[in-house]
């Protein structure tokens, strides 16, 4: 161990890198994390936290204009876009501050520069220096796609939507999964003219058609026009700045900006796993067995750029049984099974366990129970936008084997329906339950 400058070197500080260091530390390792730009990765300063921001913020819209028929007496309001985005551009400061603050609490060696492996134990940075770890962990996420045709270039990704100037007036988002309609929703509500373009006809693969298409149906009564089937074929840019997009499949589309959210693909490239034998599939992620250990028997990843389950919270168990099983003595590995996740829409799903269709492949027999309803808030708002909840249910055991949901809160009800799910709980043990009377997560327990 002496022989090492450290005993663990993470290559990245996002929510894996973050959260493996400091546990390693905390087990008495010698821990230094390389950050070539911001620490706390994209779930801080670029992904889950200032979006959900702008979820909050873009969700005014409607309050405001709902709170009229709740007797307020709304002026008429203007948004100012540079206000709420420099105050949540302010607040991903404050929490890379307190990423950082964490990491120097637990003595964890902070680099802010580029780390490349160069062996199976050792590293260099860009400023030159050579170091060398016992263990080298990758954590170094997942960037935005961005396809290739000419003139792509004009496109942006949400990396970049955070930091736009002002809301373009008409939007075209590539892709229809997490990034282009939890984009759509907030866009839309900001006043812009949303197009969503896909190449396929699904929105959202791998979450139940039920509400995949409740969310549909409630995007296109909102105003926000989608296109399936289609391919990108060039973006012209226009004297002012407006683009015109041409597509193969329909017309071209009119926009001041172009967002392409058709995946994220694991930050690999340049990173020396060559020079340690490190394999990575044909998307790039890293391969790595059940305990995160790649094909280098030093080097583990945890997080996007393994390609696994892109969400934040899986990064960070897949970063804590790292550290617990390789400097803690205690050996973890993470569950996959039942990971809730949710989509922040307007309204927002969420999900956890098997979709309908799955579970009618994998079991055969199911029972499944809808409740479709308006949510007293929208009935008073005159709001015509109806909540759906799906539960999918294994019809042999009785056992709850998916929980679906869309609708206002879906998220907040979802993970603590998802202990329900994840315990294996029987519909017999949700209808013994009393409803809590008058709330939405009622409906959980009333469907028969
Ligand atoms: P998604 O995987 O969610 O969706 C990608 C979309 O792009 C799909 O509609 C897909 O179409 C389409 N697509 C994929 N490849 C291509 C291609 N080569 N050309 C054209 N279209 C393509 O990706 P996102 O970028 O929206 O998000 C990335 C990941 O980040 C998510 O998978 C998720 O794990 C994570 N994330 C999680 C969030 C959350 O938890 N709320 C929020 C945001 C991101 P098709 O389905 O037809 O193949």
């Amino acid at each position: 161990m002496a022989g090492f400058d450290y005993d663990l070197f993470v290559i990245g500080a996002g929510s894996g890198g973050v959260r493996a260091s400091r546990v390693a530390a905390a087990h008495g390792a010698r821990v230094a994390v390389a950050e070539e730009y911001r620490v706390g990765g994209t779930c801080v300063i670029r992904g889950c936290v200032p979006k959900k921001l702008l979820v909050y913020g873009a969700h005014f819209a409607e309050d405001l204009a709902d709170a009229r028929r709740f007797g307020w007496d709304v002026p008429q309001c203007a948004f100012d876009w540079k206000t709420l985005r420099d105050n949540v551009l302010a607040e991903v400061d404050r929490l890379e501050g307190a990423y950082g603050d964490t990491l120097a609490n637990h003595k964890v060696e902070l680099i802010r520069e580029r780390a490349v492996l160069t062996g199976p134990n050792e590293i260099r940075l860009a400023g030159g220096r050579t170091v060398t770890a016992r263990i080298i962990l990758i954590a170094t996420g997942a960037t935005p796609v961005v396809p290739s045709f000419p003139g792509a270039e004009h496109g942006i990704t949400s990396n970049e939507a955070f930091h736009l100037d002002s809301v373009p007036k008409r939007v075209v988002i590539a892709g229809a999964g997490y990034i282009a309609n939890e984009f759509a929703g907030i866009f839309h509500q900001f006043g812009a003219h949303v197009t969503l373009v896909n190449r396929s006809d699904v929105i959202l693969r791998g979450y139940d058609e039920t509400i995949r298409d409740r969310l549909l149906t409630i995007s296109m009564m909102k105003g926000i026009d989608y296109r399936f089937h289609v391919r990108f074929d060039r973006i012209e840019k226009r004297e002012g700045g407006g683009l015109t997009v041409h597509m193969e499949g329909c017309d071209a589309i009119e926009a001041d900006t172009v967002m392409y959210a058709i995946g994220r693909k694991p930050n690999t490239e340049g990173l020396g796993l060559d020079t340690a034998g490190v394999e990575v599939d044909d998307k790039g992620a890293v391969v790595v067995d059940a305990d995160n250990k790649s094909t280098c028997d030093s080097v583990y990843a945890v997080g996007d750029v393994t390609n696994r389950v892109q969400l934040t919270p899986v990064a960070i168990r897949e970063g804590q049984a790292f550290a617990d099983t390789l400097f803690g003595d205690k050996p973890t590995r993470v569950d996959y099974e039942n990971i809730p996740s949710a989509v922040f829409s307007h309204p927002p799903l969420a999900g956890v366990g098997m979709t309908e269709g799955q579970a009618r492949n994998r079991l055969g027999s199911v029972r499944t129970y809808l409740s479709d309803f308006r949510p007293m808030k929208n009935v008073l708002a005159g709001r015509n936008e109806r909540a759906l909840y799906k539960l999918v249910v294994n019809a042999e055991t009785d056992e709850v084997v998916g929980l679906h949901m869309i609708g206002p809160d879906a998220p907040e009800i979802l993970q603590a329906a998802a202990i329900a799910v994840k315990a294996k709980l029987k519909k017999a043990d949700f209808d013994q339950v009393v409803a809590l009377h008058p709330t939405m997560a009622e409906e959980l327990v009333l469907m028969r």
